[in-house]
């Protein structure tokens, strides 16, 4: 199958569009009206910037209100018809997509719309053009793609055919059954839109929270599946009303697009085995098996406080780079990498964003197949100058212009800490605080670039997405979405906000866009840790009395227990499967915060105790700036 992309899909005028839809490799386009009468030139005019960009319309949409009508509009409805057929002869256009009726004044019956589909058609047919039809979910009378099959087969013309459309199937909770029984040659169009499940009313739901297939809830998969099962080999078309993506740069939500069908076909592959038509087989997801390391791009000042800061959380200074002033940080099987550099990628992060974590690295299968993957993801390999003694370690851009490296056990990775450090005797290092591993990475970015990461890591790697939880900040709503493999070895928390004055947001003022806002440490026992840190006089996050008082009378912990939790700002959830307790450091330098947890099988992130975090760190930073000021 084609991939092609709608003219709705991305914000801007139409030539740029256009371009970014010809960048991201579509050769596909449904050119929407409203961005051809806000065009300044002829529809021939479009026609030729198409063909310069290698592109090809594949239908103009959407005619409205057509079938159905009363005899006394229903001349005029078909002058209106041939006058889009006007400008289809001029864009080079041969199919026009009519979508079902919602007028008040359409009359019902199948066969009257039949006839006014098959009068069409004929019309159409003189012309060359064919005629595509379409069930919304809110049409008046025609509102499921099987009453708009039954239409087409009774209009019963070889130029009239089926539209599909994803949501407009799923938004009703319509069976596939019936689908896979149309003959996949009356199929003129598939159209493709994911969506969040929400409760509210189709029209809404349609026309700002569409998503790319993978970016939302319903089981496009399945879906395409059922249209392969037809025989139907033509264009899969995205089709998506969103309000972020019409935010968004045209360019990169483009590219969003393609990743999202490139990566639908490699789940249908994988489903039914089917050949992936134009699309190459790609290697499967990459099994991500843990975090290698994570890397701070610092300079000597900030590298310093960053050092001591480590040092005091019980991490030891264990090695060093052999011609470069990077250093290597561990506890347990945690590894951190402080980046001093005065040139390279890790420089030009911190010129950007200040002390801040600029790489990760992810210990993954095989790093070769990792890579190749994410190209044919239109994700963006990185590469920079090796220098001698030092390993090519493989790369791709990941949020804030910050990157994912793969590392595996079965190359020369394997060995990057002897080939590239130096072991350091620990000298004059605190004492270990029990930490063991990274439990788990929070990012902050842009609302509007939400989906778009959510969609990187779920096309690269083996890892599902929790559902979206909206989490109350003291400054607004806080959306919170993770990414984790199955067995927790990976677990990403994407965090993004609307509203100027979350935590979140402000996170991504003062670091000039986004990136890490907190690690998450785990340890096996979380007292001895928030000891450690005592004695280390590491700042944890004050939590207030209430919260206590509270946890006291809503679950039935010891009450000694309780104290020992409010006596170290603990916090403590938890589920089915277990309990989770919580600590955070106070931030360093404004910028980013550790967490510690210990789960004892517990599976979540502590979603209930967020709000306490977020009121109790903005009423730090609500201090610390009066402080300032007086
Ligand atoms: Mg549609
Ligand atoms: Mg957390």
């Amino acid at each position: 199958m084609k991939t092609a992309i709608a003219t709705v899909c991305l914000s801007g005028g139409l030539r740029e569009k256009l371009e970014a839809i010809a960048a991201a490799g579509f050769r596909g386009v449904e050119i929407f009206e409203n961005d051809l009468l806000s065009y300044h030139g002829t529809p021939a005019d479009v026609a030729k910037e198409v063909a310069d960009l290698g592109l090809k319309v594949i239908t103009f949409q959407p005619f409205r209100d057509f079938e159905g009508m009363p005899d006394s509009q229903r001349a005029r409805t078909f002058d209106r018809a041939e006058r889009k057929f006007d400008v289809m002869g001029e864009l080079g256009c041969d199919l026009l997509l009519v979508c079902s009726n919602v007028s008040p004044q359409a009359q019902g019956g199948i066969d009257h719309a039949a006839a006014d589909l098959r009068e069409l058609g004929e019309r159409a047919a003189r012309r060359g053009l064919r005629i595509g039809f379409e069930a919304l979910a809110w049409g008046r009378h025609i509102n499921d793609y099987r009453d708009a099959w039954e239409v087409v087969r009774r209009a019963d013309h070889p130029a009239v055919g089926l539209v599909l459309d994803s949501f407009h199937v799923y938004a009703r909770r319509t069976d596939l059954n019936r689908l896979s029984a149309i003959p996949g040659d009356r199929i003129f169009l598939v159209q493709l839109a994911d969506a969040p499940w929400l409760d509210m009313d189709v029209l809404t739901w349609s026309r700002h929270f569409r998503c790319f297939p993978g970016q939302g809830d319903m089981p496009l998969t399945d879906f395409v599946a059922a249209v392969a099962a037809t025989g139907y080999r033509d264009h899969l078309s995205l089709e998506i009303f969103n309000d972020q993506f019409r935010a968004g740069s045209p360019r990169s939500v483009a590219v969003d697009g393609q990743r999202s069908l490139t990566f639908l076909m490699d789940q249908l592959h994988e489903l039914t085995g089917a050949p992936p038509g134009d699309f190459s087989a790609l290697p499967p997801r990459s099994k991500c098996l843990g975090v290698e390391f994570i890397e701070f791009a610092v300079d000597d000042r900030a590298g310093d406080e960053l050092e001591d800061f480590l040092g005091h959380l019980g991490f030891r200074n264990a090695a060093r780079h052999k011609s470069k002033a990077v250093t290597r940080w561990v506890q347990g099987a945690i590894n951190l990498v402080v980046n001093r550099e005065k040139e390279g990628f890790a420089h030009s992060h911190y010129i950007t964003h200040g002390p801040s974590v600029c790489a990760i690295g992810l210990k993954v299968q095989s790093a070769a197949a990792t890579l190749d993957r994410a190209e044919r993801l239109h994700d963006i390999p990185f590469r920079q100058r090796v220098g001698p003694g030092e390993l090519e370690i493989p790369a791709v851009r990941g949020v804030g212009g910050s990157l994912l490296y793969f590392v595996d056990q079965g190359s020369a990775l394997a060995k990057v800490w002897d080939v590239e450090f130096e072991l350091l005797r620990a000298a004059g290092n605190a004492a270990s605080a029990g930490l063991i591993a990274i439990d788990h990475i929070s990012q902050s970015m842009h609302y509007e670039d939400m989906l778009s990461w959510l969609l990187f890591y779920t096309s690269l790697f083996d890892v599902e997405k929790t559902p979206q939880l909206d989490i109350t900040d003291p400054g607004g709503i806080v959306r919170s979405q993770v990414v984790e493999t199955a067995d927790g070895a990976l677990r990403i928390a994407l965090n993004a906000s609307q509203s100027p004055r979350t935590q979140s947001s402000r996170f991504l003022s003062e670091y000039f866009g986004s990136g890490v806002q907190h690690i998450a440490f785990q340890t096996d026992d979380i007292l001895a840790a928030a000891r450690t840190l005592r004695v280390n006089r590491v700042a944890t996050l004050p939590i207030p009395a209430n919260y206590y008082d509270d946890l006291e009378a809503r679950v039935d912990l010891p009450a000694e227990r309780v104290r020992a939790l409010r006596a170290n700002n603990i916090l403590y959830d938890r589920d089915d499967c277990g309990e989770y307790f919580q600590l955070y450091t106070t931030s360093f330098k404004d910028l980013f915060f550790i967490e510690i947890v210990q789960r004892r099988g517990y599976r979540g992130f502590g979603a209930i105790n967020a709000p306490i975090r977020l009121n109790a760190q903005s009423r730090l930073a609500a201090e610390r700036a009066a402080l300032d000021s007086g």
